[in-house]
């Protein structure tokens, strides 16, 4: 399970920032003053989920003290092993266009089995299908005393004004620092995780206000029960400021040498997800600052585009390292609107001619994007000889190549360690992981790590070996 789910609050107390929000409810909690419908609006990971699940347990816990559950009682109980049928969680957004929600939402008007009220968190509620709003439109218009919505969005402007007008709406904040630093101190202490201030400062700063975001980069950093920033730099590669800067500039001046700079990077164990961040909040900061000298180009900003679009794709595509190229070799081959003006003050590099481009990647890599990848990169137009092949039956492993993408899905360094001293070779459709004693093989063959390992062959293209451990 990790982290961010175990340490979900089990009652109002518990549940970090959001202070206006449960106070209010706690409150209509205590003086049975309940709406049959809530709207939770905006951010990510604020703990609108948490938040509906506390309050669909509360209405129905059977002894609530001040607004809080008793977490004793029956309800609670079962409420925690999630076994109460009544509480009905809809994800909109996995489930859009579906028939059965519009029967789920028409089911409302019968009576719970077992609470006393029949609850229905909708979470992402602007995606519902039309049909599946009408129906919950009508629910609302009359709607029978025994059931609550609560809806989630995080785009309110989707959701029609029909449906907004009919309930409380509730607008959640970004998270504090302060108050995500002291729930990430509470989980170390518990965890029995050591993490020092910088590190404190690091994860911060890169959540964007959102809980679930911290407590995900907490846990993707733990080496060893320990999170050291010197450990953050040396092993997942995050960069330093002067290295954004003559990343910058050379995406500005359309310098195909930073492509090597990243290949290193990469070479280097960087976790890339946080490298592209890193980038674009550096590019985005020094763009703010050129905007208020009058000397933010087109140029700047449209590379900034290009850079923050990679990071969307990079959350979906399995290829991270692919999909990072392709939006570098975006930006060095555009054709310049107009004098690139370097921004960085000790910089006196004039623009270099259009470089030429050449995609290194093997053919069994780009057989692994989907179309609209390969369409990406025709629209490049480079140099590049490059063949692409869908039925190409060659590949080559590499072990180091393998254990880079292990560490960037997440790998402990007890595996990728494990690994190391274990003998690996392959034929044509296993990796055979050879281990040297009884105690390694058990600690590689867990059910967790199997997945890892098949993930990460996943990632780099071998999609077709499985595993075996001997
Ligand atoms: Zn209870």
């Amino acid at each position: 399970m990790s982290l961010y789910l175990k340490y979900r609050p089990r009652d109002f107390d518990n549940l970090v920032g959001q202070a206006f929000i449960k106070d209010t409810l706690k409150t209509a909690i205590k003086q049975d003053k309940l709406v049959g419908a809530y709207l939770f609006c905006w951010p990510r990971g604020t703990g609108k989920t948490s938040t509906a699940r506390l309050l669909a347990k509360t209405i129905n816990c059977l002894q609530p003290k001040e607004g809080n559950p008793c977490l004793e009682c029956d309800i609670c109980t079962q409420f925690q092993e999630e076994r109460l049928v009544d509480i009905i969680e809809i994800d909109a957004a996995s489930h859009t266009g579906v028939d059965n929600i519009r029967e789920i939402i028409e089911r409302a008007q019968f009576a719970p089995t077992k609470t006393k009220y029949k609850v229905y968190i909708i979470d992402e509620v602007h995606m519902l299908s039309k049909g599946a709003f009408n129906a919950l439109l009508k629910i609302l218009e009359e709607p029978p005393k025994h059931v609550k919505f609560i809806l989630a969005t995080t785009e309110t402007h989707k959701v029609p004004e029909t449906i907004i007008s009919r309930c409380q709406r509730y607008d959640f904040k970004s998270i504090s620092d302060t108050d995500i630093k002291e729930r990430l101190q509470f989980i170390a202490k518990k965890e029995e995780i050591t993490i020092d201030e910088p590190s404190l400062q690091y994860i911060t700063k890169h959540s964007g206000g959102a809980l679930r975001n911290a407590i995900n980069l907490f846990e993707q950093l733990i080496i060893d029960n320990e999170i050291s920033y010197t450990n953050i730099e040396a092993n997942l590669g995050l960069l330093q400021e002067d290295f954004l800067a003559s990343i910058y500039k050379k995406l500005q001046t359309k310098d195909a040498s930073v492509i090597e700079d990243i290949e290193s990077s990469i070479k280097n164990g960087a976790n890339l997800k946080l490298f592209l961040k890193d980038l674009i909040w550096y590019i985005k900061d020094s763009i703010l600052g050129e905007v208020k000298n009058w000397k933010a180009t087109k140029e700047n900003i449209s590379l900034l585009e290009t850079l923050h679009e990679t990071a969307g794709k990079m959350k979906t595509y399995h290829d991270e390292e692919m999909t990072l190229i392709i939006g570098i070799l975006k930006i060095i081959s555009e054709e310049g609107r107009g004098e690139v003006i370097p921004t960085v003050p000790t910089s006196h590099t004039q623009p270099k001619p259009k470089p030429e481009i050449t995609i290194k990647k093997e053919p069994k890599e780009i057989a692994t994007l989907s179309s609209g990848d390969i369409q990406d990169i025709f629209e490049i137009e480079t140099s590049a000889a490059t063949p692409i092949s869908e039925n190409t039956s060659t590949w080559t492993f590499d072990t180091d190549t393998w254990i880079t993408a292990l560490k960037k899905l997440g790998a402990k360094a007890g595996l990728t360690m494990s690994l190391r001293s274990a003998s690996i070779s392959t034929d044509e459709v296993h990796v055979i992981i050879q281990c040297k004693t009884g105690f390694a093989k058990t600690s590689i063959d867990t059910e967790e790590n199997r997945l890892l390992l098949t993930s990460s062959l996943e990632s780099i293209g071998l999609s077709h070996l499985s595993i075996k451990i001997q």
